[in-house]
């Protein structure tokens, strides 16, 4: 994950905002988000944020899975 230099702009389809972040599209996985790209997805502050909650009620399934 890294800062991602001005004039880029989001990943997601359908956002014009330029992006904060970018994650490996590996990393990103089932984001719940349509993205274009091929390796790398550019996230704005909104969908970063969005993207960080998704995967985070993955992890959280993932636990209660195991209980
Ligand atoms: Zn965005």
């Amino acid at each position: 994950m890294g800062k991602v230099s001005k004039g880029v702009n989001c990943s997601v389809v359908g956002c014009k905002t330029s992006a904060e972040r970018s994650i490996s599209k590996e990393k990103f996985g089932s984001g719940g988000l349509s993205v274009s790209g091929e390796k790398r997805v550019f996230l704005c502050h909104e969908h970063y944020k969005q993207w960080k909650k998704t995967t985070k009620k993955e992890r959280d399934l993932d636990r209660a899975r195991f209980r």
